[in-house]
C-alpha cells in the first residue's frame, strides 16, 4: 500500500468578502483533490481580520509563526476594514508580516483574457481580442529594490530641505526572481521572457538588473528574452498586450505592471495572486487580487473567481500543473456566455457567490 502524500494547508479567509469568496475556493480545491487524486487538509484561522484585532488588540497572535510556518501554503481571502482599521495597520500586521517572515520574494499575477469578459482593450482595427488571446505572468520582485527604507530628509524645513531614499539590489535577490522568471518561462510553450528596466534614467541600478537579465540568459538558449524601458513597455501593454508571456520586473516597476495587466484583461474579481518561496523552505500564500471590498461585504454577491483561480495556482505550486489546467478550463467555461452559466453582478449576472462555486466546481467534476 502506498501512503498518500497529504499537503496541509492553513486557511486564513480574513475580512469583508474574503470570508464569503473563501468557501468557493476550497469547494474547487476539494472537488480537484478528489478528480486528481490530491491529499489536502485544511487547518482554519481565524485571525488576521477586524473582529480578532477587535478582541486581542493586534492582527496576529503571538505565535502566528509556529502555527502556520511549517504548513504546505496559505490559501488567503482578503484583509482589510477601513471602517475599524486603518489600512496600514491591518496590511502590516498581517499580510507584509507574512511575506518577510517567510521570504515570499516572487509576486506573480496572471492575466489572461477569459470568455465573457471583456476586455477594456481592442485592436487597433476596433475588434475585440478573442479569449486566451491575452495571456501573460507577471513576475514581481518581492523583498528589496525601489522600496528600501534607506534614506531621510536633511535640512528639513529649510530652503535647502533634500530628500533621499536608495534603492537597493543585491546578486542574490536580483538572480534569484530572475531565476524564477526564466525557470517559469521554459516551462511554458511560448517560452518568451520580457525584462522592463529604466536604464537611460537611472543609471546605476537598472543597468545592473539589465546586466544580470544578460548573464542569466546565457543559460537559457531556450528562453526568448526581450529587455524594455518601463515606459515604453506600459503602452506596448495597452497596445498589443497579446505579444508577452512572462514579464519579470524591479518592485516598483513589478507593482505598477501587475495592476495594468489584470486591467488589460477585465475585472478585478476574477485575478489572482501568489506570493511564492520557490525553494519552499517556508509557505507561499495565494490570494485573490481584489480586497475585502465593503461596499458589497454581506451581500453574498462577489464574485468568487479570483479566490479559485488562486487556489489553481496553489495546485500549480505544489506540483498539480494538471489539476491547474482542469480548473482554470472550469472557469472558462463557466464564464463562457455560450454555456449560459452564473454570472456575479460585476460581470452583469444576477447570481450570487455560491452559485458559480458551485458551477466552477460541477464543470471541473464533469472533466473540463
Ligand atoms: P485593497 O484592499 O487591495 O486595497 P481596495 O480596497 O482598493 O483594495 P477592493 O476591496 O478590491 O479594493 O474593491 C475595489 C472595488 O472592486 C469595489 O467596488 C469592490 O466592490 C469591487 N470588487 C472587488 N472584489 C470583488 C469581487 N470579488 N467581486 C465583485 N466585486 C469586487
Ligand atoms: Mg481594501
Amino acid at each position: 500500500m502506498t501512503t498518500q502524500r497529504v499537503h496541509r494547508i492553513a486557511v486564513i479567509p480574513g475580512d469583508g468578502i474574503g470570508t464569503e469568496v473563501m468557501p468557493e475556493g476550497l469547494r474547487v480545491l476539494q472537488a480537484a483533490a478528489e478528480r486528481f487524486g490530491i491529499g489536502l487538509a485544511f487547518d482554519h484561522f481565524d485571525f488576521a481580520c477586524w473582529p480578532y484585532y477587535e478582541r486581542h488588540g493586534q492582527m496576529l497572535p503571538d505565535d502566528w509563526r509556529e502555527r502556520i510556518g511549517g504548513h504546505d501554503a496559505i490559501f488567503f481571502g482578503a484583509v482589510g476594514w477601513p471602517a475599524k482599521i486603518p489600512d496600514h495597520v491591518s496590511l502590516w500586521g498581517s499580510l507584509l508580516q507574512f511575506r518577510r517572515a517567510f521570504d515570499q520574494y516572487v509576486n506573480l499575477r496572471p492575466a489572461r483574457l477569459m470568455p465573457g469578459v471583456r476586455s477594456p482593450l481592442v485592436r487597433r482595427d476596433g475588434t475585440p481580442r478573442a479569449p486566451g488571446e491575452i495571456d501573460m505572468l507577471i513576475v514581481r520582485e518581492n523583498t528589496e529594490g525601489e522600496y528600501s527604507s534607506i534614506g531621510g530628509r536633511m535640512f528639513e524645513g529649510t530652503e535647502r530641505e533634500l530628500v533621499v531614499q536608495e534603492t537597493v539590489m543585491t546578486r542574490h535577490g536580483v538572480d534569484r526572481v530572475l531565476r524564477y522568471a526564466f525557470e517559469l518561462a521554459r516551462s511554458r510553450p511560448r517560452k518568451h521572457l520580457t525584462s522592463a528596466t529604466k536604464s537611460n534614467g537611472i543609471a546605476i541600478t537598472m543597468p545592473y538588473w539589465d546586466e544580470r537579465v544578460r548573464a542569466m540568459a546565457a543559460a537559457y538558449p531556450d528562453v526568448q528574452v526581450d529587455q524594455y524601458h518601463i515606459d515604453i513597455l506600459t503602452a506596448h501593454f495597452v497596445q498589443r498586450p497579446e505579444a508577452f508571456d512572462v514579464v519579470v520586473a524591479s518592485n516598483l516597476f513589478g507593482d505598477i505592471l501587475s495592476d495594468l495587466a489584470p486591467a488589460c484583461t477585465g475585472t478585478i474579481g476574477i485575478a489572482p495572486s501568489a506570493n511564492l518561496n520557490p525553494e519552499r523552505r517556508y509557505p507561499s500564500l495565494f490570494e485573490p487580487v481584489h480586497g475585502s471590498a465593503p461596499d458589497i461585504a454581506g451581500r453574498g454577491i462577489a464574485n468568487p473567481i479570483g479566490q479559485i483561480w488562486s487556489g489553481a495556482l496553489m495546485l500549480d505550486f505544489l506540483g498539480y500543473r494538471q489539476a491547474h489546467d482542469a480548473i482554470v478550463r472550469a472557469i472558462e467555461v463557466v464564464l463562457d456566455p455560450a454555456n449560459g452559466g452564473p454570472r456575479t453582478p460585476d460581470l452583469g449576472g444576477h447570481a450570487r457567490t455560491a452559485d458559480v462555486g458551485r458551477a466552477v466546481a460541477d464543470a471541473l467534476r464533469h472533466g473540463a
